[in-house]
């Protein structure tokens, strides 16, 4: 086995991960806020966690992964400035924050699932914190002061703020200069808010009573409480998007230092994933951002297609999100699918324990030696992809090491078959039953030479979205069209 490494964005290098306990590895994700279905982008950071939760129960540690969802606190920007997401999009859709936030969240938990992500140890949700933040933010009296609009924290009062980022406060370079004018009797720029009051307590749908006035959290006052709350001062990891590294991650760094104390951070290492970028914007939806997951679904492309896209990049590179990405990893897909079920039917139901050969052996460290130098699961998948039609392996022996092996990379190649992969696209005239007994019909013709009626199937089929491939496994395939 090879030792983990994994990158730390702290310190911006590769280091040997050792868990602080090895019976229970803690780790922290920044979860959604709720205010609007997440897009493929956000998706991304939970593929990227799950794999990192899937890659240290393989190296042999139970996990402890708790994931918050943001309900209240994050305002449109991250910085100190505009409405609060959830009360704004409440406004919007006519409904209440809280149905809003439920709403979202659910639909949340239905895409993980889809995208076979474990769900964490426990998901947080922030305003079931309140009481708990509020202590916190008296606990961290010294570093705060009372501005009009309400409580702020002091960055000059923890050691190197914003060293996570990659720059301090006097350096001219801190994430939030230029805000400093839009709160008034806030002290420094990179200053943020612990505690907002109300402007007119009422109008709020959700604020709460403190010591300094009904108001609600600021976002980053909430994951350092449920951080701490259920994993400790010091834990092993905390994970977010890498836009996260700019303010609200260094915040939460402040916050903790403040709280304990001490120069610590909070977490041992600092990981963040890459963003998913669209250059052609070919899939963003009109009303701007990113394409969901449903955006696949209606084009008939199955979400895994869209964690082998995920997997097919290091999560600490951009990945390009177009058309031509997202079908050539559903193909790859479908490759490999099609290539477990025909595994799947030469073995016997009730396998004998494998013994593992040398070749297998070899197969499994190379896989251990990918996944542990900082989660490559681009030259883990091809291991995968191998495995599977490895001729030197006995078949009982192949799937015994692909099941391992897609424990990691949650493929759920031990359910999924071809035809979960078929999806029909929202747009499609015909249902698969329709296609086949066309399908059925051509043979006949075929068969009895009748290619004129033959190739008018064929036609007939195409003008519906239907590509017949003959002497392909899959036989036909929905031509899937994004809009
Ligand atoms: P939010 O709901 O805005 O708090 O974001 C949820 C998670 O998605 C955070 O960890 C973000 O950093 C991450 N995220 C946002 N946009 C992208 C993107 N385009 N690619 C990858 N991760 C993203
Ligand atoms: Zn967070």
């Amino acid at each position: 086995m090879t030792a983990l490494t994994l990158f730390n964005s702290y310190t911006r290098a590769l280091e040997p991960f050792v868990p602080l306990d090895p019976a229970n590895v803690r780790v922290y994700s920044c979860g959604p806020t709720v205010y609007a279905r997440q897009h493929l982008g956000n998706m991304r950071a939970y593929i990227f966690t799950d794999t990192l939760s899937r890659v240290l129960r393989w190296k042999g540690w139970p996990v402890t992964h708790v994931i918050n969802i943001t309900d209240v606190g994050h305002l449109t920007s991250d910085a100190d400035a505009g409405d609060d997401k959830i009360e704004k999009a409440a406004a919007a859709e006519k409904l209440s924050a809280w149905d809003v936030a439920a709403r979202y969240t659910a639909l949340f938990k239905d895409d993980l699932a889809k995208l076979n992500v474990q769900p964490p140890t426990r998901w947080s949700v922030a305003t079931d914190h309140i009481a708990d933040m509020i202590s916190f933010g008296e606990r961290i009296g010294g570093s705060t002061y009372d501005a009009p609009s309400g409580l702020y924290f002091d960055t000059t009062t923890v050691p190197d703020y914003g060293r996570l980022a990659g720059h301090s406060v006097d350096d001219g370079n801190a994430p939030d200069v230029g805000r400093i004018e839009t709160v008034e009797g806030k002290r420094h720029a990179a200053d943020f808010a612990i505690w907002r009051r109300s402007e007119e307590p009422g109008k709020r749908q959700m604020e709460w009573p403190s010591p300094w006035g009904i108001g609600a959290p600021g976002w980053h006052l909430e994951c350092s409480v449920m951080s701490i709350k259920y994993l400790g001062e010091q834990f092993d990891i905390h994970t977010g998007g890498i836009d996260h590294r700019e303010i609200h991650h260094p915040n939460e760094i402040a916050q903790n230092q403040a709280f304990t104390g001490s120069s610590k951070t909070g977490a041992n290492i600092w990981m963040h994933n890459n963003f998913l970028v669209e250059r052609g914007a070919k899939m963003s939806k009109s009303s701007g951002g990113f394409a969901t997951l449903d955006t696949l679904l209606d084009a008939g492309v199955h979400p895994l297609a869209y964690r082998m896209l995920c997997l097919t990049a290091h999560y600490r590179s951009e990945l390009e999100f177009s058309i031509d990405n997202v079908l050539a990893a559903l193909t790859r897909l479908k490759r490999l699918v099609i290539a477990v079920e025909k595994l799947r039917t030469q073995i016997e139901p009730e396998m004998p324990a494998v013994t593992v050969s040398a070749t297998a052996h070899t197969l499994l460290d190379q896989f251990d030696a990918a996944i542990a130098n900082d989660l490559m699961t681009p030259e883990a998948l091809p291991l995968l992809e191998s495995a599977v039609t490895m001729k030197r392996l006995a078949a009982a022996e192949r799937w015994h090491v692909v099941r391992l092996m897609d424990r990691v990379l949650g493929l759920d190649l031990e359910r999924l078959v071809r035809l979960d992969l078929r999806l029909r696209p929202a747009a499609a005239t015909l249902v698969p039953e329709e296609i086949e007994a066309k399908l059925d019909a051509r043979q006949t013709a075929r068969a009895a030479r009748d290619f004129a009626t033959s190739d008018a199937i064929r036609d007939e089929l195409a003008a519906a979205g239907v590509e017949v491939m003959d002497g392909d496994p899959l036989r036909w395939e929905w031509k899937v069209s994004f809009g």
